[in-house]
């Protein structure tokens, strides 16, 4: 059988850009080769970037509302191409068929917010600054600009990125996760259709020389990224070095808070959902639950008893189960070593994710619940990145503000509670960026930033929202003084004559 060889877009080439290595795309639900990447290396950038860059300039040009109206058409493509769209990211990452269409969802709702670039770009004027002189700001695009984007969210990532991006009138260049390359470049065949320019859009496959000379490259003005902490933080400081505008996300680690007066079956159920939804592979899965004194007993048992009876296997189109494998096989021991890691550090194994065999070739493993835990522990403080969930159990609330300053990452944390004053506090004092109250997962949606702090973002303008906007162009000042005649009668003669002297 042949194997489906993923392409490289470079301009209105579709092409392998020249990759002397090519490396397996599985179906992490069957352990299936379903494709190969060319994996570029560094001398595969120059082209992608010189296509950007001969396009900018007419793409710039173009009249937002006309950049906007093939936006207009791109929504119209992923709407009918949507459940295709869902069934590749459930083959090539492993979500269940439901993840991945609410995943597909959430990326068009971004395409939706781009469509409104010709008002969310707009400057400022302010007449009379001075006497005669008036200011005013307009928002220009900044040239090429490059996304990375990881694994996890195949259709989504890449969506916060470039069509906005384009929107605001730069070219991009996207360097998709190598393990889940086919979504991007279905993505990148539909803003084809929808009628951009060739070169405005460029997709370039591999790994760490392809994403460092991208960086590097002195027409690369923006830099996006979204991923692990230590590559965000590597990403961040070459693109620093080199004068690059950069967002770069990272890792997290999400705490969710039952205080006691939560109702406890819902705070499990939400708990459940936001620990194991997609297999716990989401920045701003909840990785840490930490349950009041009072009611931790109550909350673990809860959230065992539901979560021992999740049905957990192969995913497929429109062939649901609750949670679908992890990624890669190597990744499902890591998160399996972690387990052991726990037990030794002292913790309670709760529920163990290793002790169903699912059969198969697939990534899969259940989930695993680890009670006691302390802020020292390696499952507390490193990010698993699967469906693992550790418990803290907090003496009192400035205990979970405590644990909070424990912690490095600062993406998502929620509370389950009745009592306003305490979400309150919460909401005002936690160390996290984004906060749920009775809400498992606290992501924005697309008009609004997705501000993530600490060791989860580093830059300064978030994906997203107005902050994506911000980021995506630059500001033009102009002040304008016109002189007032000393003749009064110049005017005049400009009416008459329609001649200045
Ligand atoms: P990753 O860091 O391994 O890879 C991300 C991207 O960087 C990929 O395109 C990859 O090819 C590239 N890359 C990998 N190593 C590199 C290196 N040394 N130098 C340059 N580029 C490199 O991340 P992943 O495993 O694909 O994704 C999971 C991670 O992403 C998790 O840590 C998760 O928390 C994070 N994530 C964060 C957010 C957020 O908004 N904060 C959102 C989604 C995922």
């Amino acid at each position: 059988m042949t194997v489906h060889r993923v392409m490289a877009l470079c301009g209105d080439r579709w092409t392998d850009g020249g990759a002397r290595t090519w490396a397996p795309v599985y179906n992490p639900s069957t352990g299936e080769v379903i494709a190969e990447v060319p994996m570029a290396e560094a001398d595969a950038v120059e082209p992608v970037v010189s296509a950007a860059s001969r396009a900018f300039t007419a793409w710039s040009q173009k009249p937002v509302v006309e950049r906007a109206r093939i936006m207009f058409g791109f929504h119209r493509q992923i709407e009918s191409h949507f459940d295709d769209l869902a069934e590749l990211v459930t083959r090539e990452h492993g979500k269940t068929f439901g993840e991945a269409l609410a995943s597909v969802q959430r990326g068009l709702e971004m395409v939706e917010f781009a469509c409104g670039v010709p008002s969310l770009a707009m400057g400022n004027a302010l007449p009379d600054i001075a006497r005669d002189v008036d200011c005013e700001t307009v928002r220009e695009p900044l040239g090429v600009c490059v996304g990375i984007t990881p694994f996890n969210f195949p259709a989504m990532v890449p969506l916060w990125m470039f069509p906005l991006a384009i929107t605001c009138g730069n070219t991009f260049i996207l360097k998709p996760s190598e393990k889940v390359p086919m979504t991007a470049v279905r993505l990148g065949e539909l803003l084809m259709e929808a009628g951009l320019p060739e070169g405005v859009f460029n997709i370039l496959h591999g790994g760490r020389p392809v994403v460092e000379a991208l960086i590097s490259h002195p027409q690369v003005r923006a830099v996006s990224f979204v991923g692990s902490t230590n590559v965000a933080r590597a990403v961040h400081r070459l693109a620093m070095e080199n004068g690059k505008r950069v967002q770069a996300a990272g890792g997290a680690k999400n705490h969710i808070v039952i205080m006691p007066d939560a109702d406890i079956e819902q705070a499990a159920s939400a708990v459940q959902a936001a620990a194991f939804g997609c297999a716990g592979e989401r920045c701003m899965a909840a990785s840490v639950a930490v349950p009041a004194e009072p009611v931790a007993d109550a909350f673990v048992e809860a959230l065992r008893n539901s979560a021992s009876k999740m049905a957990v296997g192969e995913t497929a189109e429109r062939q649901d189960v609750d949670m679908g494998p992890v990624i890669t096989r190597e990744h499902r021991e890591r998160i399996e070593t972690y387990i052991d890691v726990a037990h030794d550090e002292g913790a309670t194994v709760a529920l163990d994710g290793r002790q169903v065999d699912y059969g198969g070739n697939g990534y899969i493993i259940g989930p695993s619940i680890i009670d006691h835990v302390g802020p020292d522990m390696r499952v507390f403080r490193e990010e698993i990145f699967g469906p693992l969930l550790s418990v803290v159990r907090a003496r009192d609330f400035d205990d979970v503000i405590e644990l909070g300053r424990h912690c490095n990452f600062g993406n998502g944390a929620s509370i389950f509670t009745r009592d306003g004053y305490i979400a309150r506090q919460f909401k005002r004092h936690f160390n996290a960026g984004m906060i749920g109250i009775n809400v498992g997962v606290p992501a924005p949606m697309a008009w609004f930033p997705f501000t993530g702090r600490n060791q989860s973002f580093f830059g300064d303008l978030h994906l997203q929202g107005e902050e994506g906007v911000g980021f995506y162009t630059q500001q033009r000042m102009t002040l304008t003084r016109w002189f007032a005649p000393s003749d009064h009668s110049h005017a005049d003669t400009v009416w008459k004559t329609g001649r200045h002297h």
